[in-house]
């Protein structure tokens, strides 16, 4: 049985900020500096030592589906963090966004160089003047009424008060809107299964004038079959490209590993790198291209695909993503196929992915579906913006929407509507939609009329 401690300290009170986000992953970079452009205080909260979330420290280096075949779908801020990764040569050899071929491809996408990235994102928030803190953890939360007044948080000089006007939950797990009350699906708790993690990694010396992904998994069905795995899993996305010759590796499911609990998580961390040393040991062996390829890195953030969303004023569906479902509020619009894993290494639970995913759900040319804003909200909470992976949707259509040019898509309207917010001093869901939605637009993102 659990036993409880009581803990009361007097902690400092740190400065007052106008608007502080609590995770710098893609939905909270593109909230922040959003925000600190439009003239707010703006803390961004990061509990590792870089920017850019499971883009960067997860190793999931890697954008796709970012065109309807006509034209890029996540623009604005994404639109320019793709070109200026381009212009820093971030990208693989001949990827070129500027390119109308390019942009034109259906489900385009691109590997980009991690480390750039990290960089790019701490120039780009420290030139919007947003103030970063590393190796800070969100730990509690003040509320008063219906409003968050401040937030907890603890570093390197212990725990600090931090009170706020406007808080923003881009922590992938809820984490702020959870302590905030705000009521969440849990996986495991809620649902009947978890979507198990991966957790990736980063490799050097491939040799990609021989490397082919479809080869890659031809070889992998085989190897399965002769049972050279510790465990049967038909369901490994492979090598992907970042760099001329350098890719990460996403390979090996952590099954039945719960990313809300701290012990569970734990040995996921030990496990994962266990299946990154077979991956990797196997394309040594069998895939031409990587005979003589090399582990540069495990990631230092697990690659979780599914743990808390939030119950919002709108729970995006799956029924929503299948009508291709506009919204008189949207704040942007994507396209990627619902990708729900498999559950466990059955030969029906990969039969019922590569149905899902190869065939009756992706989307053609010229189609998407909406992002309402009232995903990003709550009904709880008056100043409170929840965005990227937890943002509300429910199981299915979040294993599309959770994708990190989504993600970017979200934090930036979250970020600019929680300035609209504080200039007119009114709530999250009071704001004036079609102000957001203009200077979304003037920022150059694509939101189409419902
Ligand atoms: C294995 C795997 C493969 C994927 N493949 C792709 C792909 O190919 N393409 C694609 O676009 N997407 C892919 N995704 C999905 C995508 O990477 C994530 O869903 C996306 O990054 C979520 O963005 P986010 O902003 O919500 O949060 P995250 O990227 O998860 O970032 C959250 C940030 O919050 C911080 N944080 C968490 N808790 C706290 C706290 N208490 N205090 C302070 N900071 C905190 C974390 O350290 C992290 O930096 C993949 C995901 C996984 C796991």
């Amino acid at each position: 049985m659990e036993t409880m401690y009581q803990f009361s300290r007097s902690i400092r009170r740190g400065k007052h900020y106008d608007l502080i986000v609590v995770g710098g992953g893609p939905s909270g970079c593109a909230a922040a500096i959003r925000a600190a452009r439009a003239g707010k205080r703006v803390l961004l909260v990061e509990a590792t030592g870089a920017l850019g979330g499971m883009g960067t420290n997860g190793l999931v280096s890697n954008w796709y589906s970012l065109s309807d075949g006509e034209q890029i779908l996540p623009r604005g801020f994404f639109w320019e963090l793709l070109l200026k990764l381009a212009d820093l040569g971030a990208l693989p050899p001949g990827v070129d966004p500027r390119d109308l071929d390019w942009q034109r491809k259906l489900h385009t996408g691109t590997g980009f160089n991690p480390e750039l990235l990290k960089m790019l994102l701490d120039d780009l928030c420290l030139s919007a003047g947003v103030e970063v803190r590393f190796s800070t953890r969100l730990v509690d939360v003040e509320i008063e009424g219906k409003r968050i007044s401040g937030v907890v948080t603890h570093d390197v000089e212990g725990f600090v008060f931090r009170p706020c006007l406007a808080a923003i939950d881009a922590t992938g797990d809820a984490v702020l809107a959870h302590m905030s009350g705000v009521p969440c699906r849990e996986a495991g708790r809620d649902t009947e299964h978890i979507m198990p993690p991966t957790l990736c990694a980063s490799l050097v010396d491939i040799d990609f004038t021989r490397f082919n992904r479809r080869e890659y998994e031809k070889i992998l069905q085989q190897a399965v079959a002769d049972n050279e795995f510790t465990q049967p899993d038909r369901h490994v996305p492979g090598i992907f490209r970042t760099g001329a010759n350098t890719a990460i590796q996403n390979a090996g499911h952590i099954f039945g590993m719960n990313a809300l609990s701290a012990k569970s998580l734990s040995n996921g961390y030990i496990l994962g790198r266990k299946f990154v040393g077979e991956y990797l040991n196997f394309a040594n062996r069998r895939i031409p291209g990587c005979e003589n390829s090399v582990l540069v890195s495990t990631a230092t953030l697990m690659g979780i695909r599914e743990s808390r969303c939030i119950q919002g004023v709108y729970e995006l569906s799956y029924e929503d993503f299948v009508n291709r479902r506009q919204f008189d509020d949207q704040i942007g619009v994507y396209n990627k196929a619902v990708d729900i894993h498999v559950y466990d290494t059955s030969d029906e639970q990969w039969e019922r992915y590569l149905g899902e995913y190869e065939s009756q759900d992706k989307m053609g040319a010229g189609e998407y579906y909406g992002l309402p804003y009232r995903m990003l909200i709550t009904n709880c909470i008056d100043n409170l913006w929840v965005v990227g992976r937890c943002a509300s949707s429910d199981v299915k259509v979040n294993g599309s929407v959770r994708d990190q040019p989504a993600c970017y898509v979200m934090g930036e309207a979250a970020g600019l509507a929680a300035s609209i917010a504080l200039d007119s001093d009114t709530s999250a869901d009071s704001i004036d939609v079609s102000d957001l939605r203009k200077e979304l637009r003037d920022g150059g993102s694509f939101i189409p009329e419902s």
